[in-house]
């Protein structure tokens, strides 16, 4: 399934019921959300879909694999047309593989852009020893992406959403790296949708996290999200820095959004192969994103425990980071130069 319908503005969460009934979703209709959410906004969407059609609520409380299987077997089991969720990642992913695995069509809503997810095929969800697993599913049938609610959020998401587009800088020079090594394959669509991607962000006129703006980066975010659909998966968005961000959520106690972890990532692993990080350095900047790892609490143990580990983290991902010299002195240096560049 592939995303049929987009819309990005002021507003759009008013369309849920003309988008329903015009595809013809109107029988039975489970909405998922949460609590938090559901107090701000459920009220404008669920009154949308009692006026078409039968209404089922669902708060999610887990984001496990098997609590996302178990939507998925009511869902087939009484007879749901479709899925609606509204909410962040948590939600967000709970119903993308629900949708996956019962074969309903979903309809995202999505109240943050912390991180690449909203439109990209995949969904993160947590086994039984709670840690993250990444799991390969279809786009959302029908996206929403209303950028009143998202600029009414926390702003920190906002910032990690741009943190997460723009690794895709690391994760392009990645990808040609491993293509010329013979590690792997490239798919030239893909690269020139992430490509795409981070200059749409890179190249904006604007300069402070404004309405307009944040359209740009959900833009930017949607093209992220047909790179990796492009791709058959996550390459043409996910480098080094992911690694490095995947083992810190792994190995490291403290918690950080991912959008900030991967940006980190993006200026640590280009000072490691010795390529300019002014680009992106000013960038976060300009918009006051703050990934410095004192501020993030990543001390120095930590990182060079992640850094010298994030190869261990994904068996099909070759990178810069296969090849380069790992010691303690190098990564000493580097994250004293985080420390006061960031
Ligand atoms: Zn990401």
């Amino acid at each position: 399934m592939q995303t049929k319908i987009l819309k990005v503005g002021s507003g759009t969460i008013n369309t849920v019921g003309e988008v329903l009934s015009t595809n013809n979703y109107f029988r039975k209709i489970l909405y998922v959300s949460d609590p938090i959410v559901d107090g701000l906004y459920g009220e404008i969407v669920k009154e949308q879909i009692r006026n078409i059609g039968k209404l089922k609520v669902e708060f999610v409380d887990y984001n496990t694999i098997s609590y996302a299987m178990s939507i998925a077997e009511r869902v087939i089991a009484t007879d749901v047309d479709c899925i609606i969720g509204m909410g962040g990642g948590k939600v967000l992913d709970v119903c993308k593989y629900a949708s996956y695995i019962s074969k309903r069509p979903f309809l995202s809503i999505p109240t943050t852009v912390a991180n690449d997810g909203i439109a990209s095929p995949i969904a993160v969800l947590k086994r039984k020893d709670d840690k993250p697993k990444s799991l390969g599913c279809s786009t959302p049938m029908m996206l929403l992406v209303d950028t009143d609610i998202i600029a009414n959020g926390p702003i920190q998401l906002v910032k990690a959403g741009i943190g997460d587009t723009i690794s895709n800088y690391m994760a392009l020079l990645d990808w040609d790296f491993a293509c010329k090594r013979g590690k792997d394959e490239m798919n030239g669509y893909a690269y020139m949708m992430s490509t795409t991607s981070l200059d749409a962000l890179m190249k904006t006129q604007y300069n402070s996290i404004c309405k307009e703006f944040i359209e740009v980066l959900v833009n930017s975010i949607i093209l992220s999200g047909i790179a990796m659909e492009f791709a058959g998966s996550s390459r043409p968005v996910s480098g080094s820095e992911h690694l490095f961000s995947h083992a810190l959520d792994y190995y490291s106690r403290k918690k950080n959004l991912h959008g900030l972890q991967v940006a980190l990532g993006t200026v640590a692993v280009l000072k490691l192969i010795g390529r300019s990080q002014d680009d992106v350095i000013n960038y976060l900047k300009r918009f006051d994103v703050n990934v410095n790892p004192k501020t993030l609490n990543i001390d120095e143990e930590t990182f060079i425990f992640c850094m010298q580990n994030s190869i261990k983290m994904r068996n099909n991902r070759y990178t810069y980071m296969h090849e380069i010299e790992l010691s303690r002195e190098k990564l000493k240096k580097i994250y004293k130069e985080l420390e006061e560049e960031l």
